[in-house]
Parts: C-alpha cells; structure tokens; sequence
C-alpha cells in the first residue's frame, strides 16, 4: 500500500539536482578551467554582481566558507578583546566559535521556542555595558523579527551580523511594507555555500554582504591579507577566497534559487497537511514577516519519543536528523568563555530534546513525502 519509492530518500539529493542542470553546470566549469581563471576571475565577478543584484546589496565580498565570513565580519567591526556578543544558543557552532576565536566573548542566549530564533526582547535582556554587536541566526530558513532587532541594535549601539547561511533567499517585511532579503537588514550578512545550503556549491565557499562601502572596503582588504594593494599590508588579515570553479556552480543555481525554495516549500506544505492534526507533533512555526525558504523541515516531537521516531524511520529506509542535540552553551569546547543567563535556556534546552528534521530538498517528489508521512504516521498510530 505504502511503497518504498525506487529511488533511495535522502536527507539532501544533491544528485538529482544536479542532473537537471548538468549541462550548464559542465560548460560553466570547462570554462573556468579553460581560462585556468582558477581563483578570482570572470566566473568569480560574474557570480559576485549576480548576487549583489539577487540580495539588492550593494557589495558581496566572496569567501572561503560561511566561519570564514562570520569571522570577517567580526573582524571588520573593530572590536577589542573581552567584547560581548550575542549569540544564541540554538544553532550551529561556527556561530559561536569564531567570536570565542577573535578572543571575544560569546554571550549565549535562549531562543524564541516557536520560531526558534533570537528576539529583539531576548536580546536586550542579555545586553551589558561590554556588548558590541549581536549576530542573529535565521534559522531552518526563515528571517529573526529584525525590525525590533535592529531598533534594539541601535538603542544599545550594538553591531548586527546577520547569520544567513540557512536562509539566504528569504525575504523579510518590515511594518511599513518594505521588504528585504536576509542578510542585507543588519550592518553585515554572511552566508555559506556548503553543498546542502540551500545554495551549495560543489566544494567550500561563503560570502559577505553589506551596505556600508566602508564596511566592505574593510571586509576585502580583511579576506586578502590585510592589503589594499598587492604586497602593502595595512591590517593583519586572512585568506580566505571563492574558486572559479565553484562560482560557475553558484552562478548556475543562483538562478534557480526562488525555484528552488518554491520546491522546497511545496514539500513542506505537504509534510504540514499531513501532520497538522497530529497530536504529537508541531509542525513548523511560521516567523510573522517573513517567507520561509525551509533549509530545514523541523519538528517537535512532544510525546518523548523522537529517538524512537528516528530509530523507526531509519529502519523504513528514511533519513531524519538532530538539528542540534546540544546548545551551545553544553559545549565543552565554551566551557570558559560562555555569558549570562546560563540557567534559563529553557527553550533551547527543550528544543534539543524534541526537534527532529525530515528529508528537505529539492528533488522530493509526491511519492516520497507520501511514504515519508505514512510511516510518521504509521509509528504514531501505535
Ligand atoms: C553552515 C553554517 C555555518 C557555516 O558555514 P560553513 O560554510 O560550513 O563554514 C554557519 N552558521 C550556520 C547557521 C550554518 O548553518
């Protein structure tokens, strides 16, 4: 009745995607190769104008990787060691490594449990006089309430560094109507192309995105060196750049990156019909004012049994996983620099215990989700 589709589920079918675009894909690669523009270049500009059009930003620094562009991005702010930052509890790791990395300090705090992001009210109970800059995470792909985010930011003169790795692509309403993509409301955003973001390449890369022309001179002459002419280092940076090759990759799904979220949307309106009047579950919270482009399709698992829910799926051949099993506030690795509030994290502990993402991406078609909900449903109903 309820058949195992032919082709395996995955969490992510980067395989599939790529079929469909194979041939445009291969030509923008061969190029590349043979300009041998291997690092910079055309492919590299091309894509890098794309995005800035894409995003109505007015510079997009490319880099390495998205810790490579949170790690800029701090770096550009000019702050001194012992800084606070604020950073939630409830994402992932490189978040929060790279502020313990500049030597700041990362002050770690609950999240919203519906949204799962940071607020503007979480927010100001953390802030201190040391506070320099907040980095909110929109997370599983859909934007913070940033308004209120950053009216906050600018009470407190804090620095807003917008995590977009999991939702580049959305968009954001503003009370007066105005609407803007993710990564382009805070001073700085910064957003991966790891190959199962929602814009992946075929390798590492990463970028930055800003308004501020001083800001962006600062972040380019930070990703090359520290130098503003070749061979003159003003500042000490770092080297961290995008490869042509993986800019043809980019520049090819950038196109169809609006299509892509519609897939991916689809999907989740799918999984929400068939969940929505299950008791055990909670289907994805909407963030008021803003679309969401589902990185993720997460949910929460109320009746204590979302190991044995992923257990059980697992053995009907279907993917699910644990975004993220501990808050960063646990880790070890922060044990000596995490901030306040470090008792009252009572969303962020309790979303650890009861999230549970499904299969989200592209390729997913109606028999998969089909199968998908029947077995969530088939473990429930007994
Ligand atoms: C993926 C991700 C990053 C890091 O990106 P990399 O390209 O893997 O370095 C940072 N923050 C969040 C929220 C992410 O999901």
């Amino acid at each position: 009745m309820n058949t195992k589709p032919e082709k395996p589920i995955q969490m992510v079918d980067l395989k599939g995607q790529y079929a469909k675009i194979k041939e445009e894909v291969d030509a923008g690669i061969r190029q590349v190769i043979d300009n041998t523009a291997f690092i910079g270049g055309p492919a590299v500009n091309g894509f890098q104008k794309n995005l800035e059009t894409y995003l109505g930003a007015q510079h997009v620094i490319p880099c390495a990787n998205g810790t490579d562009a949170l790690q800029i991005a701090l770096m550009a702010l000019g702050l001194q060691p012992g800084d606070e930052v604020i950073v939630p509890a409830f994402t992932y790791v490189a978040t929060a490594e790279v502020i313990a990395l500049l030597q700041l300090k990362p002050v770690m705090t609950d999240v919203d449990r519906h949204t799962f992001n940071l607020t503007a009210d979480i927010i100001e109970q953390a802030v201190t006089p040391r506070t320099k800059a907040v980095v909110p995470v929109h997370l599983f792909g859909q934007s913070c309430d940033m308004a209120p985010i950053m009216e906050v930011a600018h009470k407190h003169k804090l620095w807003v560094v917008e995590d977009n790795a999991q939702a580049i692509g959305a968009d954001y309403t503003f009370p007066d109507g105005r609407v803007q993509k993710t990564g382009t409301i805070g001073h700085i955003g910064c957003t991966s192309f790891y190959p199962s973001k929602n814009l992946g390449c075929y390798g590492d890369g990463g970028a930055i995105s800003t308004n501020d022309d001083e800001l962006a001179a600062k972040i380019r002459m930070i990703a090359n060196h520290g130098q503003s002419r070749r061979y003159y280092h003003d500042i000490v940076g770092v080297n961290s750049r995008l490869d042509g090759i993986q800019a043809a990759v980019l520049d090819v799904k950038l196109k169809r990156l609006d299509q892509y979220a519609q897939a991916r949307q689809k999907a989740a309106a799918y999984y929400d019909a068939a969940f929505g009047d299950l008791p055990q579950v909670v289907i994805p919270a909407r963030q008021p004012n803003s679309t969401h482009v589902f990185h993720q399709y997460t949910l929460l698992i109320k009746d204590g049994r979302r190991d044995a829910l992923q257990d059980f799926l697992q053995e009907n051949g279907i993917p699910s996983m644990i975004y993220y099993p501990v808050p960063l506030y646990k880790q070890q690795a922060f044990e000596n620099s995490v901030g306040v509030n470090l008792e009252k994290m009572p969303a962020t502990d309790y979303l650890c215990s009861v999230v549970l993402s499904l299969p989200m991406h592209t390729e997913l078609d109606e028999k998969m989700l089909r199968y998908i909900t029947q077995a969530v449903k088939r473990f429930f109903a007994h």
